[in-house]
């Protein structure tokens, strides 16, 4: 039986901007994924704590998406009041859509390379397979190669045509250009007074100016 995969795009968004934006656009597309559902982190547990209030990373999140229909906005991490962990936001989402659904967990290749390092990172697997972007010319093999999700990386690498025919345990790696964009730099920028045009949506720009966020104290 073949069902479409849903993917779950998980990251602080402080704030959202073209490469993300750009990374999920690809996997849609690239992994004919029926929708992705963004799930903004509340209190992350393996991060520096985010700049602005969960309230304006999902505000805009929610502008940036607003256009693309197959970009859904899910709020179930910025509720709860304790840590929060992905494995425990996929095994919500496996109770509520099903167990034949196939879920695709979407990273960059940064996260993937420290993914051993995530809360009970191997039980993900059993919950969703993992699709990592990562840059044309750049090999994910060999820098695995001295990690801890090498044998997991080698055993369950497929190809984005498999990920319709099982619920979960596959990797699979897409060529994606990444856009030199980060958040970091935005916040940055913004503090200085320097231009973040082009570099995320106009209406997350401007809801950045109109609440005074990213600005110094
Ligand atoms: P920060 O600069 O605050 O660390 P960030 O821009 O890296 O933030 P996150 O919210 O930490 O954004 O990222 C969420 C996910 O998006 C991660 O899986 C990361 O690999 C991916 N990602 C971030 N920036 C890009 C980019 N420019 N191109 C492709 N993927 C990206």
């Amino acid at each position: 039986m073949s069902i479409a995969p849903i993917g779950i795009f998980g990251g602080t968004f402080d704030p959202i901007h073209f490469g993300h934006l750009r990374l999920a656009e690809e996997m849609l597309e690239l992994a004919s994924l029926s929708q992705i559902r963004f799930i903004p982190v509340g209190t992350p547990s393996h991060r520096v704590k985010p700049a602005v209030s969960a309230h304006h990373r999902c505000e805009m999140l929610r502008l940036a998406i607003a256009e693309q229909p197959g970009f859904v906005f899910d709020e179930r991490e910025v509720r709860r009041v304790v840590a929060c962990y992905t494995v425990d936001s996929l095994r919500e989402l496996r109770a509520e859509l099903g167990t034949a659904q196939p879920l695709c967990l979407l990273m960059g290749g940064d996260a993937f390379l420290k993914l051993n390092t995530w809360k009970a990172w191997e039980q993900l697997f059993d919950l969703a397979h993992i699709v990592v972007g990562y840059r044309p010319g750049f090999t994910l093999a060999e820098h695995i190669a001295a990690s801890a999700i090498h044998s997991h990386y080698r055993e369950r690498l497929c190809t984005a045509a498999t990920l319709s025919q099982m619920p979960a345990g596959g990797i699979v790696e897409l060529a994606i250009p990444k856009l030199e964009i980060s958040a970091t730099d935005i916040r940055q920028r913004v503090a200085e007074n320097r231009t973040i045009r082009y570099l995320l949506p106009n209406t997350v720009a401007s809801y950045i100016y109109q609440h005074h966020l990213y600005k110094p104290c």
